[in-house]
C-alpha cells in the first residue's frame, strides 16, 4: 500500500509472480467500497496478469496497481503517487492502463517513472492493441462454432477504451451488434457510429445474441447469470470475468465456449511488453497470433471435455512452473 503524505491519495501495488520476468500489469481507479476490497482486487488482477504473460509467451510476471477513488480524490496526486512507487521499484514493475486510467493519466505518471507505457513515448494505443486482440479471439471462437463473425450477433458489455474499439472492428466485419454502458452518452455516441442497438444496464446480460462480450467490469458472470445467459459464446476483454470456477462450469455444462479473459485480453500486454524489453513497437501480427493460442485452447479444452478457463489456467501454470525450475537450474 502507498499514500501521500496527507492520504489524500492511497493506492496498492501487488507483484504476483516474477518468474517469467519482471512484473506487468495496468493501473485501475475505481471507488471501492472498502481498502480490502481493493486488495482483494489487486490480488486476483496481478494474479491474472501471471497467467496472460504465460499464455502469451511474454516474458514477464503479474502485477497490478489500483488507485482507490473517491470523490474529492485529487487525481494527479494519485497517479503521481503510483508514479513513484514504481520509480522506487526500479524496473520490478512496469505500468499502463486499466478502468479509469486515460492516457492523460499514464503521461502524469511517466512524469515521475519511466517504467510506463505512454502512447506519446512510442507503445501505441494500447486499448486499441487489447481490442484488436480480443478480436483475433472472438474470430477463433467464431470458427470453434463453425462459422464467422459476418452476421453474427455480439453483445458488448461497455464500450470504453477497449469495448469501443471492439465494437468499430466488429461492425467493420460485418457483425450485428448490441451494447450497454453505464455512460448513457458514450453508448449513444458509440451505438451511432456502428449502427448498434442499446440496452439499459443489466439487460446485456439476457439480450439474444451468438457472442456476448464483457468488456466493462470483471465478475460479470456467476452461476445465476451463466445459467440463463442466451449466447453460444463469450469473449471479451474485462478481467476475472467469473465470479468462481462454479460459474464457468455452469457455461460448460450448457454447451456455451468462453474463450478465457487472460488468452483474449492480452494485446495490450504483448504491445507494452515489446516495448518496455524490446524497445520495439509491436508487429500486429504478434498480437494477431492471439487467435491460434485461443483455438488451441479451444481444442484441448474440447477434447478434455473442460471449461477451456480450467484447461488455460493449466496451461499457463505448467509454463510457470518450467520457468521456475528453469532459473533453480
Ligand atoms: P474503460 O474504463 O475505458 O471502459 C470501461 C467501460 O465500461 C466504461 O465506459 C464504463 O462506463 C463501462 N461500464 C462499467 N461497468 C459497466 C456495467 N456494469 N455495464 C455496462 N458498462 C459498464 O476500461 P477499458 O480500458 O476499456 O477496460 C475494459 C475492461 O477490459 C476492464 O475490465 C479491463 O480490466 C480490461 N482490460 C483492459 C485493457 C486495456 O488495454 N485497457 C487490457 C486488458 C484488459
Amino acid at each position: 500500500m502507498v499514500r501521500d503524505r496527507c492520504a489524500a491519495a492511497v493506492a496498492v501495488i501487488a507483484v504476483h509472480d516474477t518468474s517469467l520476468g519482471p512484473a506487468h500489469g495496468g493501473i485501475r481507479r475505481w471507488p471501492y467500497p472498502t481498502f480490502a476490497a481493493a486488495v482483494s482486487d489487486v490480488v486476483a488482477l496481478a494474479q491474472a496478469m501471471t497467467w496472460k504473460c504465460a499464455l502469451a509467451g511474454v516474458p514477464a510476471g503479474g502485477g497490478k496497481a489500483v488507485i482507490l477513488d473517491r470523490p474529492d480524490l485529487d487525481r494527479g496526486a494519485a497517479y503521481r503517487l503510483v508514479g513513484r512507487a514504481l520509480a522506487q521499484l526500479g524496473g520490478r514493475f512496469f505500468t499502463g492502463p486499466d478502468v479509469g486510467t486515460t492516457a492523460a493519466d499514464l503521461d502524469v505518471v511517466a512524469g515521475e517513472t519511466s517504467f510506463v507505457a505512454t502512447q506519446g513515448g512510442g507503445a501505441g494505443d494500447l486499448g486499441m492493441a487489447t481490442a484488436r486482440g480480443v478480436f483475433a479471439a472472438m474470430q477463433a471462437l467464431a470458427a470453434h462454432l463453425g462459422t464467422d463473425l459476418r452476421g453474427m450477433r455480439i453483445a458488448v458489455q461497455g464500450v470504453g477504451a477497449v469495448g469501443g474499439r471492439l465494437a468499430e472492428l466488429l461492425h467493420v466485419a460485418g457483425a450485428e451488434l448490441v451494447l450497454s454502458d453505464l455512460d448513457h452518452d458514450r453508448a449513444r455516441q458509440v451505438a451511432a457510429a456502428v449502427g448498434a442497438a442499446v440496452v439499459d444496464g443489466d439487460a446485456i446480460l439476457t439480450a439474444p445474441c451468438d457472442v456476448f462480450a464483457p468488456c466493462a467490469l470483471g465478475g460479470v458472470l456467476t452461476p445465476a447469470v451463466a445459467e440463463r445467459l442466451p449466447a453460444r459464446g463469450v469473449c471479451g476483454a474485462a478481467n476475472n470475468i467469473f465470479t468462481g470456477p462454479d460459474a464457468a462450469r455452469v457455461l460448460h455444462d450448457r454447451g456455451i465456449v468462453a474463450v478465457p479473459d487472460f488468452v483474449a485480453n492480452a494485446g495490450a500486454l504483448i504491445a507494452g511488453a515489446t516495448f518496455h524489453l524490446a524497445g520495439a513497437a509491436v508487429p500486429p501480427e504478434r498480437i494477431d497470433a492471439i487467435g491460434a493460442t485461443a483455438t488451441e485452447v479451444l481444442n484441448r479444452a474440447r477434447a478434455a471435455d473442460l471449461p477451456p478457463s480450467e484447461v488455460a489456467l493449466v496451461m499457463a501454470q505448467e509454463r510457470v512452473a518450467r520457468a521456475r525450475e528453469e532459473r533453480h537450474t
